[in-house]
């Protein structure tokens, strides 16, 4: 047995294992297929690792610019574009704008977006930082704590948006179970997580199984520590189905690395295959918009 720990997707403790870090193995449910790391980190572990991000700006050097433009000013870019528009997919499926509460709200430049276009907006977040920030910025309130077990006065909700979190959480599951029990009947949740069968994922975890010399180097970039779960797009729609969802749209994108720091030896390689996984239907970022049943 390689993990006691039961796959978060279907309870199954069978697991293949994928790769051994030192640190951290990456598992994946022999049963379902759902991915994950192993051991999974405390809760201390977990905020601290979490909080790095924003309090040491060595720790993740490649993305340390990411949310430089999320400021008052900010230019409109491949990612203020995204957002936008998952804003639009949402108020297609809805009809109009509405109540939306915002999943690790962080910056809170996707709540003043939404606002700008008529939502009525709440935000969460796990950090005090970010969440003083972001009312600084954009005089959005965002409430500090765990999703999972803050009660919004029993607030029901027209849209929950998660961007860039369910791949944070120890149970995906649970956490897509409180959407859904946030949301009204006929609400919509959109998810947008990195996508574990793209061309790029694929290539590292060749590269790494054949022992090249920069294996562990990779495997840390791709595997970040903040992760803990990595999902296909068929893992992530039996996941929404199983909360109780009805799959709306799944949709692959593109990863804009305009807003990394790399150095030409890995951004020249890096756009070469970001682009050849576009042509072929492996993307490095999926996109989900699912419906309260
Ligand atoms: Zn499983």
């Amino acid at each position: 047995m390689l993990a006691r720990v039961p796959c978060a997707l279907c309870g199954e403790s069978d697991y293949r294992l994928l790769h051994d870090m030192g640190w951290r193995r990456v598992l994946r449910c022999a049963r379902c297929g759902l991915i994950r790391a192993d051991p999974l980190p405390s809760i201390e572990e977990k905020v601290a690792v979490e909080t790095l991000g924003y309090t040491d700006e060595t720790a993740y050097p490649e993305v340390r610019d990411f949310f430089k433009n999320c400021h008052r000013d900010f230019v409109d870019d491949p990612v203020i574009r995204g957002m936008r528009q998952t804003l639009a997919d949402l108020e297609q499926a809805l009809e109009r704008p509405g109540t939306l509460l915002d999943v690790g709200a962080g910056t809170g430049i996707f709540m003043h977006l939404a606002r700008e276009r008529g939502w009525t907006t709440t935000g969460v977040d796990i950090c005090p930082l970010t969440a003083d920030k972001a009312a600084r910025e954009f005089d959005v309130r965002i409430t500090v704590g765990s999703f999972e077990q803050h009660d919004f006065d029993s607030q029901r909700f027209d849209a929950v948006t998660m961007l860039d979190v369910l791949e944070h959480v120890y149970d995906p599951l649970a956490a897509l179970r409180r959407v859904h029990a946030l949301l009204r009947p006929g609400g919509a949740v959109f998810i947008a997580v990195p996508n574990q069968r793209s061309l790029l994922t694929a290539v590292v975890d060749a590269y790494a199984r054949a022992g090249g010399p920069w294996a562990d180097k990779l495997l840390l970039r791709l595997y970040v520590a903040p992760h803990l779960h990595y999902f296909t797009p068929v893992t992530i729609r039996r996941l929404v189905d199983t909360a109780g969802f009805r799959l709306h749209t799944l949709q692959q994108g593109k990863v804009y690395l305009g807003r990394y720091r790399l150095s030409p030896v890995l951004r020249i390689p890096l756009e070469m295959i970001l682009a050849a996984g576009a042509a072929v239907g492996m993307n490095a970022r999926l996109g989900v918009l699912a419906v309260k049943q």
